[in-house]
């Protein structure tokens, strides 16, 4: 079957290659993470289809490249148009595939994808100023120049709010893209393609090549013809890239995951600090940017920890398309018992469960209670390592000077959350935190014109505003010199 139907949305479930739909010869199962309904049977594409993708995206790269960065945008304008008028369905499908919340689909991530598309594709008009400079009487001039096929490789929490992350600029930045979604969310990425295609976007321009990640993806990122790999994902995963695209020396660059502080100090208004504290359960915590380790002012343990546990317990979870979930499930069972695994070392290792640390069996089994692990001892794996499940840990600390090497004790450095009243603590805090992204009594709050990015095992590079545009571009220097015009 070339389609399959979600929630009333016809899905096709082939490749989109050169502008065309193309099958293989095997497929894998796409399964719901809301009640293990099979959504469809996905082709399974491989080194065949990873090599017609990049020819039909190579061969569409030299008129892409060579129109004016306006002329790009009204087409990625066009796309954001559809994507617009298609929320509903898109959102619809998401959630099918991924179980992240409807509502939020509805009202924040598939809003956020049109302006992915209309924020890049106005940046690249609007600020790629060419600042020209001096030199000894010469002219300076600075461009950025298409780079050839773009690579990108996404996860499954926000399949195409982060796929549009890095599509928007690479079109914009006049690159072609092959798009490889993970396999357990392939289908916005499909319903994308058919968009682009309404939109006017030329034949191979954009391409979806769907597929396993040990298949499909690691022969994408393997591929001599990709100029730029651009990769959402983990760690480990990170690591086969890497080494995929030193044969080639392909530029990479890598959002990973964290393991990062939420950070309350005895000052902080501490409704305001559990309010930020419940948040890092958001999509069942399967955010790289959650603030899950919550670390706080022993003066002020107590009594957050009180307000915190209260408030988590008025969490509802359920089906994510029911308007007043607030969690819903995680993504598949390997990755359920992944996070349990966490969980019941941690208990083995000393530490105590204060609440959750069992999936919530009366919704079947994809869904995990909200948790929370005390009293883990210094450097165990529930302080180290990313679970990537609704899992918080709580440790106190007394000067501030502990609590900031504690934030910085782990090998990530991707976010941090900070609540304190006092903005000198603040600024002394945010000046040595290691991460990519620091919030002070609020969180993700992100404006896609800042860097956004990891440090440490967090990731390489930054994209957002500018710097997307030094990473899928050629930056250029060209001098002229004051002489020898006719
Ligand atoms: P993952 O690394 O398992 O998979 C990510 C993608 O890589 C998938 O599309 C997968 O198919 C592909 N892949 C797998 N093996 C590959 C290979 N050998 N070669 C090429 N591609 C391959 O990650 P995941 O489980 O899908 O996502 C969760 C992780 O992503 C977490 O660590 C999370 O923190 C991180 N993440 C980071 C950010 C960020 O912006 N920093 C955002 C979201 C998620």
């Amino acid at each position: 079957m070339a389609t399959t139907n979600v929630a009333g949305v016809a899905v096709d479930t082939r490749h989109w290659i050169g502008g065309s739909r193309l099958a293989s010869p095997t497929t894998f199962a796409d399964t719901s993470p809301i009640d293990g309904t099979k959504l469809g049977e996905i082709a399974r594409g491989g080194k065949a289809e990873v090599e017609a993708a990049v020819a039909a995206a190579r061969g569409a790269f030299a008129p892409w490249a060579a129109l004016s960065p306006h002329e790009r945008g009204v087409i990625i304008h066009r796309i954001a148009d559809l994507v617009e008028a298609n929320i509903e369905q898109l959102a619809q499908v998401e959630t099918a595939d991924n179980g992240s919340l409807l509502r939020s689909h509805r009202r924040g991530v598939m809003p956020r994808v049109v302006h992915n598309l209309r924020f890049f594709a106005d940046w690249a008009i609007n600020e790629l100023h060419h600042p020209n400079f001096i030199t000894r009487d010469h002219t300076n001039v600075v461009s950025w120049d298409p780079s050839g096929v773009a690579a990108l490789i996404t996860p499954w929490n926000a399949p195409l709010m982060l796929a549009t992350w890095k599509i928007a600029p690479a079109l914009a930045a006049g690159d072609t893209v092959i798009l490889k979604p993970a396999e357990w969310t392939p289908l916005t990425a499909s319903l994308f393609a058919d968009l682009t295609a309404q939109a006017g976007l030329p034949a191979g321009v954009f391409n979806v090549v769907q597929g396993l990640g040990e298949e499909a993806g690691a022969a994408l990122v393997a591929h001599p013809g990709i100029s730029r790999i651009s990769f959402t994902g983990s760690v480990p995963t990170a690591k086969l890239v890497a080494r995929a695209a030193a044969d080639n020396l392909t530029p990479c660059s890598f959002e990973l995951g964290g393991k990062s502080p939420t950070i309350v100090l005895d000052d902080a208004d501490l409704d305001l600090a559990a309010t930020l504290a419940v948040e890092q359960y958001d999509n069942a915590g399967q955010v790289c940017l959650a603030g899950t380790r919550l670390l706080v002012q022993a003066r002020v343990a107590e009594k957050f920890a009180k307000k915190f546990a209260e408030r988590a317990a008025l969490i509802k979870q359920g089906d994510p398309r029911d308007e007043e979930t607030q969690i819903g499930p995680n993504i598949h069972a390997a990755h359920v018992d992944r996070i349990d695994g966490f969980v019941q070392r941690a208990r083995t290792d000393g530490a105590t469960i204060a609440f959750g640390g069992e999936r919530n069996t009366e919704l079947g089994g994809l869904y995990y209670r909200p948790t929370l692990v005390t009293n883990a001892k210094a450097g165990t794996e529930i302080l180290t390592a990313e679970v990537f499940g609704p899992v918080l840990t709580m440790q106190t600390f007394d000067t501030d000077e502990e609590g900031l090497a504690l934030a910085n004790g782990t090998e990530f450095g991707l976010a941090a959350v900070v609540v304190t009243g006092n903005r000198e603590r603040a600024e002394a805090f945010t000046k040595f935190l290691v991460a990519g992204t620091i919030w002070v009594n609020c969180f993700f709050v992100r404006d896609l014109q800042a860097p956004f990015g990891g440090s440490r095992k967090s990731g390489v590079g930054r994209e957002g505003g500018t710097w997307s545009f030094d990473f899928y571009a050629d930056v250029k220097n060209t001098v002229y010199a004051p002489t020898g015009w006719k």
